[in-house]
């Protein structure tokens, strides 16, 4: 491949001219620019944030840590990179997994080829060129050759409307727009809509240190121990021997993580014995509860029910007022159907008396006004207002931005009805764009790094392909894209997660169309496939 079309740039008017454009330094972003810098592309990453980092760069909210053990989520593909760093804890908090991301930059010398401050709007594909023509809110133009997305998952706030949001006359934000500083609380009024992941973090890192916290909780979650711990210096060093087992075990299992299901059934067990086994994995770290648990809980709803019960159980045990207790307590969904939050503390932060649930359910918002939220029931003055609401997840941030295909259709218009795409990487009728972590892909659920390492390789892989081959196009078919999705569809109708409304199924976003936005086949399927596809000399595309 050539990195001769810079010298295509010869009026100085014209944009610049790249083999490759990325969008997002994130960590997936991050490794597309050095895995295509090695191919010797001339790269252009546009990261609409001020530095490096992704997620870890935007949601900088009280509380904000791994739910990933800190060593699985690393970069794997650089020994050198995981030996000079040393985790402080099993699961790090974010300021420290930033700090890692702009390391890991400076290692590999990242910098140069990255435009901060530079969101993309638009990306057309212009036919005659065969080129992507990216153009920056701040209208700043290149083009390319090829256009790679690593815009993340969960990178699209979603924020509701909210009647009187605006009259809210004091401070006020979404998790993923927080301060990039640090707060004092300690003598405020802080309402927090929302009670998922975010919410479960940030509520109970507030709570230790603020004046009135009032939760607006519509659903309640099964939430569960993360077990976090600082990693001492002996295990410093029995991590950092283990790192290629470690990543070879992640590989393994369905979602990449350190945890995987145990094959037997829920009922393959005694009562007593399964409560032994709960036990036991309640009080493991990370996602061991859920994803290390008995296989059927995902596909069984009487598997389900015995583990939200023991769930229910701890939450009735932890809070002291049983009327809390009982409104923190999920029934409406099955355990694990929506992403689980880890937490530390969490139903314990209900017990401070300067902290109030308040159930949205039997008493909605009415609106937001300048001194608080009102519900039909009564003010909550505020003082500060955040916004744990989640995301536009998955495909949020791509239909975001304009972009267009060779015939002039819009990405939005396109997947109006849900997302289609093949292989979750690319979308018939955009050649040459390949979306990292996109739709239907199986990083939506997985420890993201991992999962994303496998879809740069593969994207990697492709465009040397097409280098050493001679070949300027690919375009996914629309025969594969159909069949992908159908693939994918008929994989999730095996398990519960269908039925609950989560980011999962687009189900938080009103309007959205209610769809499994992930591959819910797990990696190594995932990986089987995408592997078969380019040994089958990427099967599935048209290449010219
Ligand atoms: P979320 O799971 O989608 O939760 C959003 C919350 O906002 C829900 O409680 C939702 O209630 C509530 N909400 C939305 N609209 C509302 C409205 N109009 N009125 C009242 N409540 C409303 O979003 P999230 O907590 O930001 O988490 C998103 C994902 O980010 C997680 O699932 C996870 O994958 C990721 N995350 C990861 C980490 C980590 O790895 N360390 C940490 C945090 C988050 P309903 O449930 O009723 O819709």
């Amino acid at each position: 491949m050539s990195s001769a079309s810079r010298a295509a740039h010869a009026n100085s008017t014209a944009p610049d001219i790249f083999d490759a454009i990325i969008i997002g330094a994130g960590i997936c972003g991050m490794y597309q620019l050095y895995r295509l810098r090695e191919l010797g592309l001339a790269v252009r990453v546009f990261e609409a944030g001020s530095g490096v980092g992704g997620t870890w760069y935007w949601n900088r909210y009280p509380g904000a840590r791994f739910d990933s053990e800190s060593y699985t989520y690393g970069y794997s593909f650089s020994a050198s990179l995981a030996e000079q760093w040393d985790w402080s804890e099993h699961f790090s908090a974010q300021p420290e997994t930033l700090r890692y991301l702009e390391f890991a930059a400076q290692q590999f010398d990242l910098l140069k080829d990255i435009q901060f401050n530079a969101r993309v709007a638009q990306a057309h594909y212009d036919k005659q060129a065969k080129q992507w023509i990216v153009t920056t809110h701040s209208g700043v133009q290149a083009r390319a050759h090829y256009l790679i997305t690593a815009v993340g998952v969960l990178s699209a706030p979603y924020t509701p409307s909210i009647s009187g949001r605006d009259e809210f006359q004091g401070e006020s934000w979404h998790t993923a727009h927080g301060p990039h500083r640090a707060i004092d609380l300690s003598d405020k009024r802080v309402g927090v809509i929302g009670a998922g992941a975010t919410a479960v973090q940030l509520i109970t890192e507030v709570a230790k240190n603020v004046g009135q916290l009032t939760v607006f909780q519509r659903t309640a979650n099964f939430c569960i121990p993360l077990n976090n711990r600082p990693i001492n210096t002996h295990e410093q060093t029995t991590l950092k021997a283990s790192y290629g087992v470690m990543f070879e075990r992640c590989r393994q299992t369905f979602g990449a993580f350190l945890h995987d299901f145990d094959p037997r059934s829920a009922f393959d067990v005694s009562d007593q014995e399964r409560e032994i086994i709960y036990e036991r994995l309640w009080n493991e770290p990370g996602f061991g509860f859920w994803l290390g648990n008995f296989h059927d809980i995902v596909s069984d709803p009487r598997a389900n029910e015995t583990i939200a019960e023991f769930v229910r159980k701890k939450i009735r045990q932890r809070v002291n007022d049983p009327v809390v207790a009982e409104r923190l307590t999920p029934r409406d969904h099955c355990f694990g159907t929506k992403r689980v939050p880890l937490e530390s503390g969490y139903y314990e932060a209900y017990n401070r008396p300067n902290v109030e649930l308040v159930d949205l359910k039997s008493t909605p918002i009415e609106q937001i006004t300048a001194t608080g939220i009102k519900t039909v029931e009564r003010q909550y003055p505020c003082d500060i207002i955040i916004f744990a609401t989640g995301f536009d997840a998955v495909t949020g941030a791509l239909t975001r931005m304009d972009i267009r295909g060779e015939e002039g259709i819009a990405l939005k218009d396109k997947w109006a009805d849900g997302p289609r795409t093949y292989l979750g990487l690319q979308i018939a009728g955009f050649p040459n764009l390949f979306t990292v972590v996109g739709a239907h892909n199986a990083a939506n659920f997985c420890n993201v790094p991992r999962c994303g390492e496998q879809n740069v390789e593969w994207v990697s892989d492709c465009i040397r392909y097409m280098g050493e081959h001679q070949l300027t196009r690919i375009t996914a078919t629309v025969d594969a894209e159909e069949a992908w999705r159908a693939h994918c569809e008929d994989v999730v109708s095996h398990t519960l997660f269908g039925a609950t409304d989560s980011w999962f199924m687009g189900a938080n976003i009103p309007g959205k169309k209610r769809m499994f936005l992930g591959y819910g086949g797990g990696l190594p399927r995932y990986r089987e496939k995408c592997d078969a596809v380019a040994a089958a000399g990427y099967q599935g595309f048209i290449l010219e």
